[in-house]
């Protein structure tokens, strides 16, 4: 594959997903939207990002499993594939995650390439609520995916909240939704994907129940998550 010119004549900078989330735990529904926007956007790696202590989660019932467990099945599983990585960045900062501090580190270890990061589109109509929002959408490009219950008809123009709208210009024409903002040069594009419905509330539950989770996260992490008791359950 030739290097893609940029607007100079110089080749484009490599694109980098940076896939962040609570992955409690990491599943299909994950790996897939991954791959696809990889594919689609001809990323050349894509990062898996977990939340050390995310600041949005653990205020509810929901059981949340220790971060260097969660760390250790995102490593277990995207271990197979060339082009996925696993970073612990936020487990060595400590501390509350926030992601304008991670995409300033990961841009810092990552000079000359262009960061993308990937959110489904349920936790990017949230973006009103994380820390510092419209430094976030002038930091990096955003690739927002879909997600089931998602329509066809819903785009970024319903996702990006509505105080932020006005720093961005839409691009109906373009096969993937996009928006680029007036001054930080920056783009967030929409990714449709088939959808699977699979969350990890739903896991959780099922481990609970001590229900089946075979097909719904990477076999080399199954009984893991089952014998860990952080969902409770088994042992
Ligand atoms: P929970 O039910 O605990 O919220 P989750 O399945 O939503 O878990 P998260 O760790 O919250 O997983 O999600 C991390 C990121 O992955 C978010 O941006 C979320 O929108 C996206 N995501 C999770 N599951 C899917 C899926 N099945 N399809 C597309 N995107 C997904
Ligand atoms: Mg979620």
């Amino acid at each position: 594959m030739s290097p893609e010119k940029g607007e100079t004549g110089r080749p484009a900078a490599r694109r980098v997903g940076v896939f962040g989330g609570t992955f409690n735990p990491i599943h299909v529904g994950h790996l897939r939207a991954a791959e696809e926007v990889r594919e689609q956007l001809g990323l050349a790696r894509m990062l898996f990002v977990p939340a050390a202590d995310p600041p949005l989660k653990g205020r509810d019932e929901e059981p949340l499993a220790p971060a260097e467990q969660r760390l250790a099945w995102v490593e277990a599983a995207v271990a197979g594939h060339p082009g996925f990585e696993a970073s612990g960045v936020e487990l060595e900062r400590g501390g509350k995650s926030y992601t304008v501090d991670t995409l300033r580190v990961l841009a810092e270890r990552h000079p000359g390439d262009r960061l993308v990061f990937v959110v489904g589109c349920d936790a990017f109509r949230e973006l009103g609520s994380w820390y510092e929002p419209e430094v976030l959408l002038s930091q990096s490009d955003f690739a927002v995916v879909t997600r089931p219950p998602t329509s066809e008809q819903e785009g970024l123009r319903d996702w990006i909240p509505a105080d932020l709208q006005a720093d961005f210009a839409f691009d109906p024409d373009a096969v993937l939704e996009t928006a680029h903002h007036g001054s930080a040069g920056t783009r967030i594009e929409r990714v449709a994907i088939p959808g699977l419905d699979i969350s990890a509330t739903d896991i959780r539950r099922r481990v609970r129940e001590s229900r089946s989770i075979r097909y719904l996260v990477p076999e080399a992490i199954r009984e893991s998550v089952i014998k860990s008791g952080a969902y409770a359950a088994a042992a």
